[in-house]
């Protein structure tokens, strides 16, 4: 396994493995890595391609410095569950955010047809901002041929693409399934700070996602969303938001018909853990 924590010694190892004929496809992710992350390297690993992964928790993108604070850093079990469960050798993992955010780095001010604006944009302001920031530094200083993202964060999936495209940047993003819990909680590394009550309780956030797929040729979508919102109220989860937006501008719609690729968005709260999810009803 090959740690690299500074620039340079990631250049290098690189260079040579594009001078022997290797395509670079490269997984960002925050660490404290668990089976989505795991499942991201394993559709990255193919045949002549060398797999990268980053871990850096990127402070520009929390607006909400407690949270920053709380991330778990977990480096050396992050490194022996890639070591065991992927093909992955190389990990860039900077050692202080001078080392991404180095001479090089230019903030990008992109405008980003309101995708950013909407469902998380509006509930984490700035946030957005940091991560295109942050994934366009990185792929500055990767340069992979393929990059690979969680549907798990579909807003993000969907600000990436078109960073991509606005930039034309010559990189080709894979979106890739979410990863649940047996219980149908999407994996995530903030999963680890719920009580195991709490766990458990969370499992109803996919359970109410899935119904809201399975009623949406009975209903309206309004009588979907009350049902959606009514499912928690004797829970202790707390809703932030639903939003059952078009897939591809994520601008909420009314009425089913108003799209042919709808999908149910949703942020909750499980005491003060935030949690995303989302499911496609249609496409
Ligand atoms: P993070 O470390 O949370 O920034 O995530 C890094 C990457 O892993 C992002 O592309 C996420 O969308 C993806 N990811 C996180 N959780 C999951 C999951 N449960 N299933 C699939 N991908 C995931």
């Amino acid at each position: 396994m090959y740690v690299c924590t500074s620039r340079p010694s990631l250049d290098k190892m690189l260079d040579e493995k594009r001078k022997q004929g290797h395509k670079i496809h490269f997984v960002p992710t925050m660490g404290a890595l668990h089976d989505g992350h795991i499942s991201l390297l394993k559709q990255a690993s193919q045949k002549n391609a060398v797999v990268v992964c980053s871990i850096f928790v990127n402070p520009t993108q929390f607006n909400d410095k407690a949270d920053l604070d709380k991330y778990p850093r977990t480096l050396e079990a992050d490194l022996a569950l890639i070591e065991a469960g992927s093909d992955c050798r190389i990990v860039f993992a900077p050692d202080s955010p001078n080392e991404v955010y180095d001479q090089t780095y230019q903030e990008q001010t992109l405008g980003l047809e309101g995708l950013d604006k909407v469902m998380e944009g509006a509930f984490r302001p700035g946030h957005f901002k940091g991560v295109v920031n942050v994934v366009n530094q990185l792929f500055a200083i990767v340069k992979p041929d393929v990059t690979f993202f969680g549907e798990k964060d579909f807003q993000q999936l969907a600000i990436i693409r078109l960073m991509t495209k606005k930039l034309n940047l010559d990189i080709d993003i894979v979106g890739c399934p979410i990863i649940r819990e047996p219980n149908g909680l999407a994996r995530s590394s903030r999963n680890e700070r719920l009580s195991v009550k709490m766990r458990a309780e969370a499992a109803l956030i996919h359970q109410s996602l899935q119904e809201l797929k399975s009623n949406y040729l009975k209903y309206s979508l309004e009588t979907c969303k009350t049902h959606f919102m009514r499912s928690f109220e004797n829970s202790p989860l707390e809703v932030e938001y639903l939003s059952i937006v078009d897939g591809h501008t994520l601008q909420e719609i009314s009425e089913w018909h108003e799209t042919a690729y709808a999908q149910a968005c949703t942020a909750v709260f499980a005491g003060e853990i935030r949690l995303i999810d989302n499911v496609q009803i249609f496409a």
